[in-house]
């Protein structure tokens, strides 16, 4: 077998003025993509010839410059023999946003069909967030997602998608996914699969694939709500061998599940208003509490240059608080000119997202150097002031501490403070194993866990929770 390989992701959010660039994505191209990918060993076993082209992932923001996603999606279609090929496997996110062109993913896949036309295999991996068009599963044979959120299921999706690719090759089957849509927006962060009632409807897609013959995928995508398209929203990916109208009764099914399910969804932490955050994380009895600066969620596209909680602290006087990290180019280039020891003085904040809001700082600069990203590379410089009640450290790129690795490549260890400011949603799962407790709060920004204040404009209406009972 003859099979291609490509991975292209941003989970994009639409109300950032932040665009994500080249620069943004971790690259690697041809043979170097396959220690980025988790499929390498099953292509070796299975005695495959292999056709990698790039894999390119970003941190989630704000659209992609269309053309540098022209440059990297022109990249994997270009790279794809037009003769001779038995498949082509993709890892996608599924809520990539372009400049001017809207889903970065159905673009991908139309312009890989041009090239090797629709007798050919298309086997797609994806985020749980993928916020799917109509259009996508009319373009690929087989529909797949992670099937946890928080997310742990990355390499096990990926090996799933290729398994259905080779399953199709032999069996010389070109299968049409089933969609079906829920008009319902939940807050990303109530929404948790191992949770119910996201839990029984997880578990109803799984018993599909176990018991209905014939059946490929039963996917239950959550989508995620800063896209402002007509897409946005939870969506049902059905894969039958041959039966579409079966795939179709099923994809619906798991869609009235959902909406019959909607009032039932809850945060799964304290989620609050930040004045009242703030004060229940300082009368916390805990060692160490984890602050999320929702609004502000770098993971979620957000800028993560709001300086809004550094202010709220100060004003409440709160005490050995962390702040795990604040986005300022030149707030942190002043500080790898000065030495370590240093007192400075610095504004931070509201240099790339003019909504955000800014604050005066000063203290002592005690520590430099590279941390590592969200994507497990290089996210660049970062410096850390000891400002007495506050400790902050100042990036130069758009950071995400998600995970102790992060937090060790900043020489930090968050046991040593009683608030650890991050600009997260719901912590990712190797944080939250050292938490002993997470205070999600309610701050403005592109990352709002509000609907009403996210100001979209193009989502399909009516849309639960802004209207109810209309199905
Ligand atoms: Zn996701």
């Amino acid at each position: 077998m003859r099979i291609a390989i490509g991975s292209l992701q941003c989970e994009g959010n639409s109300l950032t003025p932040v665009h994500t660039s080249f620069e943004d994505f971790d690259y690697a191209a041809g043979t170097a993509m396959y220690e980025k990918v988790a499929v390498a060993e099953l292509l070796r076993e299975e005695g495959c010839e292999v056709v990698p082209t790039i894999y390119a992932h970003a941190l989630p923001g704000g659209a992609v410059v269309k053309k540098d996603y022209l440059r990297l999606a022109h990249e994997i279609a270009d790279g794809l023999p037009t003769e001779g090929l038995d498949g082509v496997w993709l890892y996608l996110h599924g809520a990539m946003c372009v400049e001017e062109i809207g889903s970065g993913e159905a673009y991908l896949l139309r312009m890989i069909r041009e090239k090797i036309g629709f007798n050919i295999p298309i086997a797609v991996a994806m985020d749980f967030h993928a916020d799917n068009s109509d259009e996508i599963p009319l373009l690929a044979n087989y529909v797949t997602g992670f099937r946890t959120a928080p997310h742990c299921d990355r390499e096990a999706t990926q090996q799933r998608a290729m398994r259905a690719l080779f399953t199709m090759i032999k069996k010389q089957i070109l299968p049409k996914p089933q969609i079906s849509r829920c008009p319902v927006v939940i807050e990303g962060d109530a929404v948790q699969t191992a949770q119910e009632p996201l839990k029984s409807i997880m578990e109803a897609a799984e018993e599909m694939e176990r018991t209905v013959p014939g059946m490929l995928c039963a996917q239950v995508f959550n989508g995620q709500p800063w896209i402002d398209e007509p897409y946005m929203g939870p969506n049902f990916v059905v894969t039958h061998e041959s039966d579409t109208a079966l795939a179709k009764k099923c994809a619906d099914k798991l869609a009235k599940m959902f909406w019959d399910a909607r009032h039932d969804f809850r945060f799964m932490t304290e989620a609050l208003e930040p004045n009242e955050a703030i004060r229940r994380a300082m009368q916390a009895t805990e060692q160490t509490v984890f602050l999320s600066d929702s609004g502000d969620n770098t993971t979620a596209g957000a800028a993560g240059d709001n300086a809004f909680l550094i202010n709220r602290l100060q004003k409440a006087g709160a005490k050995g608080v962390l702040i795990a990290g604040i986005m300022d180019a030149a707030a942190c280039e002043r500080c790898y000119r000065a030495e370590i020891g240093d007192i400075l003085e610095l504004t931070v904040g509201g240099s790339l997202d003019k909504r955000s809001e800014s604050a005066v700082i000063t203290g002592r600069l005690i520590h430099r150097g590279d941390i590592i990203s969200y994507q497990y590379d290089n996210a660049g410089p970062s410096a850390t002031l000891d400002c007495g009640d506050m400790t902050v450290v100042i990036t130069k790129n758009r950071a995400a501490f998600c995970r102790p690795d992060i937090f060790a490549s900043a020489g930090l260890d968050c046991t040593k403070y009683h608030i650890v400011v991050v600009k997260l949603g719901y912590l990712f799962p190797e944080l939250a194993k050292t938490a002993e407790r997470s205070i999600l709060a309610f701050t403005p920004g592109s990352s709002t866990e509000r609907l009403e204040d996210m100001g979209l404009t193009r989502i399909q209406r009516p849309m639960f929770p802004l209207e109810d009972n209309f199905l």
